[in-house]
């Protein structure tokens, strides 16, 4: 039973958004750059972040040229152009927010690996730089094909590389321990180890039912509701398209003259790896099992798990001995296509979900734009 003390100071927000990661995050954080003096809250089910926000790759990257013009036969150019332009903002806007060195940030370039069956994107590479010029006032894609040599790939595999110099990598720890200090400087409520189990919408106020390991669920009351819980949101929100994604990732020891810097992308980004330091992050290959790799539980594929390491010592560090330090599992949203989905359910309550694979740019935009549609006070 709660005491007087709890009823009066825990229990009503005027904002609350569910989900501790980047989205939810960012969210949060516009909502009290346009309304300072409103209180707000974060639901975080996991005692740390538990999405994919603290489990992914840290490319601060807006799609490789293979990835692009996968896009572009989804959905078009316009629409493609406007993804990326979203991310590009995206990033500037995480970038001012926290700042380079709150977010680990480097500016190493991003390089694609073509393979000889992949030669055919370079005929395209002319025409997507000249839709992006609006955005970057400068072609993002070059060809360098003495690169393959640079970085000690296996030129048996690897024709060529297209590079990219806009795209960047960060440390996703780094950047989101900023975030959640600065949401507390804000005065943002996260508590974690909350999970929503439901909400019901009343005419006078919204009833968020929480629930922990150690204590009764508890209900708290809000004026506005922001869910932002990614692939994980159709337990909120049953009628969203969204399907979950399971992603691999390991980690190396450090290699003594690692010659690869920078962030790396192959195979549609079905694959991707960078260094952190003298180390590799090497992860994807979800590809392999597509099927198997659709699910929201945590666990390592065996199978593909070898496939990325055979793949580190055929192709990307063919001359050095490495060992795995770390791999761990990670959950991303898909849809249709690679657009996320962000509207209102109702008058007060809305989402911004399903940012697939690349959402690292993307989470900081979508954020902000949940959080102005919830302020318009005809969404009261
Ligand atoms: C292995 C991997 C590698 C990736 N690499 C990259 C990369 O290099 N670059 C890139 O741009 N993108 C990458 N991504 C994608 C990127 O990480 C995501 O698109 C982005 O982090 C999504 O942020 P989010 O806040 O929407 O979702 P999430 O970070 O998933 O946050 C959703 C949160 O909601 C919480 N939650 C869910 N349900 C509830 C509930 N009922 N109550 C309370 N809390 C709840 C979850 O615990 C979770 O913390 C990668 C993803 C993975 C998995």
């Amino acid at each position: 039973m709660l005491s007087y003390w709890e009823q009066q100071s825990f229990i009503r927000y005027h904002y609350a958004v569910v989900g501790g990661g980047l989205v939810g995050l960012s969210t949060a954080l516009t909502i009290k750059e346009l309304h300072p003096k409103a209180s707000v809250v974060v639901f975080e089910q996991g005692i740390l972040p538990k999405g994919a926000s603290t489990k992914n790759a840290g490319f601060a990257c807006f799609g490789s040229l293979s990835e692009l013009l996968n896009d572009i036969n989804t959905i078009g150019e316009h629409a493609t152009k406007q993804l990326v332009r979203d991310r590009w903002l995206g990033l500037q806007m995480l970038r001012k927010r926290i700042g380079d060195r709150g977010l680990g940030y480097e500016s190493n370039g991003g390089y694609e690996l073509l393979m000889e069956s992949d030669l055919k994107y370079l005929d395209h590479m002319d025409r997507v730089n000249q839709l992006l010029i609006p955005i970057f006032k400068q072609p993002v894609f070059s060809e360098n094909k003495q690169l393959v040599e640079r970085f000690s790939f296996n030129p048996n595999r690897a024709a060529t590389i297209i590079s990219n110099p806009f795209e960047g990598q960060l440390h996703t720890g780094t950047m989101m321990r900023s975030l959640i200090t600065l949401a507390a400087r804000k005065g943002i409520n996260l508590v974690t180890g909350a999970k929503v189990e439901s909400f019901e919408q009343s005419t006078k106020d919204i009833h968020l039912k929480v629930s922990s390991a150690s204590s009764e669920p508890l209900v708290f009351r809000v004026k506005k509701l922001a869910v932002c819980t990614n692939a994980f949101a159709r337990q909120l929100l049953p009628s969203l398209e969204i399907n979950p994604g399971r992603g691999l990732v390991l980690v190396t020891r450090p290699i003594k003259h690692l010659k690869i810097k920078g962030t790396f992308h192959y195979d549609q980004g079905y694959y991707y790896f960078r260094n952190v330091a003298s180390r590799v992050l090497f992860g994807g290959g979800r590809n392999l099992d597509i099927q198997g790799e659709t699910t929201d539980a945590f666990g390592i594929n065996q199978r593909i798990m070898d496939h990325l390491i055979a793949e580190l010592s055929e192709m990307i560090i063919p001359d050095q001995p490495f060992e795995v330090d770390h791999q761990w599992s990670g959950i991303m949203a898909f849809g249709q296509d690679k657009r996320p989905l962000v509207n209102l359910h109702s008058p007060g309550i809305g989402y911004a979900v399903r940012l697939g694979g690349m959402g690292v740019a993307l989470g900081s935009l979508v954020g902000d734009r949940l959080a102005r549609i919830l302020c318009l006070p005809e969404n009261a």
